[in-house]
């Protein structure tokens, strides 16, 4: 494949688990991306930061309790090596921002992000202090390291970057992109299990077609996502005036 005129977006990453990567990215859409060089990884194991004769990364908490830390000193050498790499520090963890489809597109949009993967019970609390990032979420569950989150920030990040995707405005309609959830898809054959396309959408009339998607995305959301619901209401006010039976 040809070079890419500017630099790559890179994904750099700061792990206990170097194995982990690519890992499924390695594959599809993403894996194609990554062999044509439309992006890159760049895998650093935090062990190698480790002087002591065991390569010990992690330690007791201080005040007592359960589980280990990732001491401060290890991470802080780690991430140092890594301080000049392209984009932003982000540290996964489940007290970050939740990750959003804005906070992805911000992300994909720049150079790169510098992944940092917790373990154990988490970091030490003076890392955040000295290195700071952005601290980011999947959601509010608990996972039992942060390279799966890493690798899905990743997969969501790629996908937008320009080439990846077959057509380029195929991320426009998707799910977030317009406050909304996407609407229902539908593909051959005209009937599965007795049940028909919806005649509106094998009609030609485009307009028909974009109105129906727009309702039925309306009322998915409305349904399934009340806070998405309120939010786009309050945004879409004026103009959805004109459409008030869709209100209820
Ligand atoms: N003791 C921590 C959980 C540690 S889980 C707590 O109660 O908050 C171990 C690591 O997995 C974390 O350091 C973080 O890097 C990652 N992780 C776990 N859940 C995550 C989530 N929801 N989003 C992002 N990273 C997460």
């Amino acid at each position: 494949m040809a070079e890419t005129a500017s630099p790559a977006w890179t994904a750099t990453v700061l792990t206990l688990y170097p194995e982990m990567f690519p890992g499924p990215l390695g594959t599809s859409l993403a894996g194609r991306a990554l062999e044509a060089g439309t992006w890159a990884m760049d895998v650093h194991n935090i062990r190698e930061h480790a002087h002591d004769r065991h390569r010990t990364v992690d330690d007791t908490p201080a005040g007592g309790g359960p589980g280990m830390v990732m001491r401060a000193d290890v991470l802080a050498e780690a991430i140092d090596a890594v301080a000049d790499g392209p984009g932003p520090l982000v540290y996964l963890t489940p007290r970050g921002v939740p990750l959003s489809q804005g906070l992805v597109r911000e992300m994909a949009a720049g150079p790169g992000v510098r992944f940092v993967c917790g373990r154990f019970e988490g970091l030490d609390e003076r890392l955040f202090a000295t290195r700071p990032g952005l601290e980011v979420s999947l959601g509010d569950f608990v996972l039992s390291g942060g390279e799966m989150a890493a690798l899905t920030v990743m997969d969501a990040c790629v996908r937008l970057l320009p080439g990846v995707m077959g057509a380029d405005a195929s991320g426009d309609e998707e799910s977030f992109e317009n406050g909304l959830l996407e609407y229902p898809h539908y593909t051959r054959p005209q009937e599965f299990n007795g049940m028909e396309i919806p005649a509106v959408l094998t009609s030609g009339h485009h307009e028909k077609v974009r109105a129906w998607r727009l309702a039925e995305a309306e009322r998915i959301t409305r349904e399934r996502r009340p806070d998405l619901w309120a939010a786009y209401v309050a945004r879409t006010a004026g103009a959805r005036d004109v459409r008030p039976e869709l209100d209820h």
